[in-house]
Order: C-alpha cells, then sequence, then structure tokens
C-alpha cells in the first residue's frame, strides 16, 4: 500500500460537511473507521478520547478472530485498498468543488478529515482553496448574460435542405443553431472566461419587517476576469414538427442513468449519443468543471401540448375531446401501443435525472402563446395545462420563459394592475424571462427579477457572420463558428 501515511490519520464526522457530499462523506467516514477497527491503528490524536469515539465493544475480540484466519487477513487488506480509494475519492471530491469556484465547500470536506492539521498534503489544499477563494470577487450582477438556444440540429443537410419552398426548412435555418456551433460556442466562451450559473444564483430572496418578501441581487464570487453567464433551451420536446429534420428524437437515460438523446438516421437506424445540448454541455463541463458555477447547468423551457423531452405525455393524445391535430392522429396511428402512463413515467425519469445533474426547468407556456396577445382566460386555461401535464413530470418552477418574443410590458418594473402578471405570480412565476438582444438585461422588480435574452440561432449567427450586424462578438466570433453547412438565412420580414 502506497498510501500507508493516511493510516495516520482519523476520519470522523466532521462538524460541516458540504451539502452535496455530506452522505457519500457520512458513509466514507463509517467505512474508514471500521478499517481502523480492525488494524488497531493508533490515531495521531491519540488517547481515550479517540479510543472512545471508535467505539466498538467487540474490536478486540473481532480482532483476535480475523488473526485466526489469515483469510481474513486478506480481505481486511483488500478493506485497506478500498478505503484508501475512497479517501482519493474524498479528496478529489474537494478539488472538483474547488474547481468549480465552490471553494467553502471544498474546505468543509478537508476539515471534515480528523487530524488534516498535521498532514502536509491536505494542509497544501486548504491553502490553495484560501488562495481560489481570495482570487474571487463578486460578479456585477447586472452584467450577467442570458443565451438561449433551440434544439440542435444534427444533421444540417436533412434540416436545411429546400429551404426556398420549405417553411419548415427555412425555420430550421434562422431558429436553430448546429451541434458544430453549438461545441464551438460553448468553447469559445470558455476560452473567454464565461462561465454558466443558475438563474436562481443572481438572486436573494428576502423579507421585510412586514414578513413581505422582496428580490434583490445574490451573490456570485467568481475569480477576477471570469463572466458569468446563464443559459436556457428552449422547446425540449421534440415537436412532430422535427420528425425526419435531422434533430434528435427524445431524451433518454444511458446505462449509467446519465440523460442522453436518441437519435434516427436517415436510414432508419435508432442510435444513442449527444445529440443535443444536454449531454453536449454536461460532457463538457464533465471536462471543465470550471465552465459551470457550482455544477449550474442551464434551463430547460418547456411546452406540454406535444408532450416533453420527446415522450407523448400530454392528456390531447387520448383524444377525449375528439379535436387531434393531424400530426397526433398520424403518430398514433405509428404508434398503436401508445400507453400515456408509460410515456409520462419514462419522461419523469428522465426529468429527474436532469434536475440531479443541475438541470432547471421552466415553464414556456403549455401551448407556445403569445402572452401578450393572448386573452386572459386562454393564459388561466394555458396555464392549468401545463400544471395538470408537465408540472407532474418535472416539479413546479417559478420561472417562465416567454414564447415569440412577447413579454407582458415594456422593461422596467410591470404594470401592478396587469392581471396576467398579477395571475402568474399568483400561479408561483417571479423569474420572467423574454427575448432581448441587449448585451445584459437584468431588472429587479420587488418581488420578481426579469432577464433578456439572447438568441444565439442561426439567424443571429449568420447575420454577425456576414458582418450585417454586430451582437455577438462578446461572446464568440461568428465568422469562425458558423456551420459550413449552413446555407444563407433568409431575412426574418
Ligand atoms: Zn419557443
Amino acid at each position: 500500500m502506497k498510501i500507508h501515511r493516511k493510516q495516520n490519520i482519523e476520519l470522523k464526522k466532521p462538524a460541516v460537511l458540504a451539502a452535496g457530499a455530506s452522505i457519500v462523506f457520512i458513509l466514507l467516514i463509517s467505512g474508514w473507521m471500521g478499517f481502523r477497527r480492525q488494524r488497531g491503528s493508533v490515531s495521531v490524536n491519540g488517547g481515550m478520547d479517540t479510543e472512545t469515539s471508535l467505539g466498538d465493544a467487540g474490536r478486540d475480540t473481532e480482532q483476535g478472530r480475523r488473526e485466526e484466519k489469515p483469510e481474513n487477513q486478506k480481505d481486511a487488506g483488500e478493506e485497506e485498498e478500498t478505503l484508501a480509494v475512497q479517501y482519493q475519492e474524498v479528496t478529489a471530491q474537494a478539488d472538483r468543488l474547488s474547481l468549480s469556484y465552490d471553494y467553502e465547500g471544498a474546505a468543509a470536506l478537508i476539515r471534515g478529515i480528523e487530524g488534516y492539521e498535521g498532514d502536509k498534503e491536505l494542509k497544501e489544499k486548504l491553502a490553495s482553496y484560501e488562495k481560489g477563494m481570495e482570487s474571487c470577487e463578486p460578479v456585477n450582477i447586472q452584467e450577467v448574460t442570458h443565451v438561449f438556444y433551440h434544439s440542435l440540429v444534427v444533421d444540417p443537410q436533412r434540416a436545411f435542405a429546400n429551404q426556398d419552398r420549405n417553411p419548415q426548412a427555412a425555420g430550421n435555418n434562422q431558429w436553430m443553431t448546429t451541434v458544430s456551433e453549438f461545441k464551438k460556442i460553448i468553447q469559445e466562451m470558455y476560452d473567454r472566461g464565461y462561465v454558466i450559473v443558475g438563474i436562481h444564483d443572481i438572486l436573494k430572496v428576502s423579507a421585510d419587517e412586514n414578513g413581505n418578501t422582496f428580490f434583490e441581487p445574490g451573490e456570485i464570487m467568481l475569480p477576477k476576469g471570469k463572466k458569468a453567464y446563464v443559459l436556457s433551451q428552449d422547446d425540449l420536446s421534440y415537436y412532430h414538427c422535427y420528425d425526419n429534420y435531422g434533430y434528435a428524437a427524445k431524451m433518454i437515460l444511458d446505462e449509467e442513468g446519465k440523460p442522453t438523446c436518441e437519435y434516427i438516421t436517415p436510414d432508419g437506424e435508432k442510435v444513442t449519443g449527444d445529440y443535443d445540448i444536454v449531454p453536449i454541455l454536461d460532457k463538457f463541463i464533465e471536462e471543465h468543471p470550471d465552465a459551470s458555477y457550482r455544477g449550474a447547468k442551464g434551463i430547460i423551457a418547456l411546452t406540454g401540448y406535444n408532450g416533453i423531452l420527446g415522450y407523448r405525455t400530454d392528456k390531447s393524445y387520448l383524444n377525449v375531446d375528439g379535436n387531434l391535430d393531424d400530426d397526433k392522429r398520424q403518430w398514433l396511428l405509428d404508434n398503436p401501443d401508445f400507453d400515456i402512463e408509460k410515456e409520462r413515467e419514462q419522461a419523469k425519469k428522465v426529468a429527474d435525472a436532469l434536475k440531479e445533474d443541475g438541470w432547471e426547468f421552466a415553464s414556456h407556456t403549455w401551448g407556445h402563446i403569445k402572452i401578450r396577445d393572448a386573452s386572459f382566460s386562454r393564459l388561466m386555461r394555458d396555464t392549468q395545462k401545463w400544471r395538470e401535464n408537465v408540472e407532474p413530470l418535472v416539479g413546479n418552477t417559478d420561472v417562465i420563459v416567454f414564447a415569440h418574443g412577447q413579454d407582458l410590458g415594456d422593461w422596467g418594473n410591470y404594470d401592478e394592475n396587469n392581471e396576467k402578471f398579477q395571475f402568474l405570480k399568483g400561479e408561483g412565476y417571479h423569474i420572467f424571462c423574454n427575448v432581448d438582444q441587449g448585451q445584459y438585461r437584468v431588472y429587479f422588480g420587488r418581488d420578481y427579477l426579469r432577464q433578456g435574452r439572447r438568441d444565439l440561432d442561426g439567424y443571429r449567427i449568420y447575420r454577425n457572420a456576414e458582418g450585417k450586424e454586430d451582437s455577438v462578438s462578446d461572446l464568440f466570433d461568428a465568422k469562425e463558428i458558423i456551420d459550413p453547412l449552413r446555407p444563407p438565412v433568409p431575412p426574418l420580414w
């Protein structure tokens, strides 16, 4: 065993545990103490307290029995090795927390190891976390930008073919980013010091003396020179209208339970892999933990009318009121074994895994409605449908991402008398996102947050690459990232 010096360190349940690591650490500690019991070694602290803390009345007897049985010595050796590996895992976990700027969490893990003060390597780790902490300064929350995407185009040839005669292909070209563009953008933004933060990181909710909640800017600490941004993905439903255009077909879980994508090749073969934002970004952050602030990922903004994440979870597929649209009618004909409960169960499993991995969900309204144009009664019906069909699968959310670039009002405070605003707040929404090309758009109302989002889609990338506008150069060079397979993007109007 190369790691024998670790035997000088007594692991005890730490007073403070990093939230995410607490369970594994407690398990680890009990395992380590089991090892200590078997080896009968003396802790650096020594003395009665330590002996008492080991607290196993049967220890000597147990050890005695083990000494009579050589095969159990082998067990002990194996366990020693396992525990050494576990020890490495805790220190690796601390390092990983520090890489995602959670220096406090990292230090707490190390301080949870009794005797850390006497260990050179652990002291060095603590010093480096301390240094990391000192290099941080508060992010100016007003300068946190927010970028968004739709589902990525995997096969540009299928997506953009015949765009002059096919409105869907023209839409694919205008609104979508390709896999190759997305990968280049996240790499370039990372190289420029951009770090993904959660939208809830940018706000702090407090209560005044009367118990009324109010919102104020949150505190995000990042090393000098780093820039925070929020990322969202809209319409992650794999609508029927995406079929055969070279998009992923659904989100599934891989053998390790991690979210990934199913994609159908032009030959009709189903393959699994990184065919959309979630698995690509997950992998990128896995390889570059410092691309994410404390493990934050993006916001997934969902409608409900075609189900979610590629599952046909919506009640409308049951055709209870007899007015199925053509897409749904065809899909039901193609899928005679449709079982809505099975669809919902699978969608929920994927949603749970996404949340586990740091993704958040938002409402994009059930029917992708125009929030300004829709009547109040339509908004109420729509909100109820989201609550019944989507919320049970992804959990409730206080974030609403408006569709079609519409909003409830001009920038600044919403009109408190606006009945749609009052209604949505009453329904639990307190973070309102629209589409806005401004570099930064963050606004704190009394008890709500507004944030503008920048579309990084084909239209924007093409126009920037062609020098027709300059709206993304703070993030990346559009000429460098534009997909060579993207045809010219027609003007919007
Ligand atoms: Zn949308």
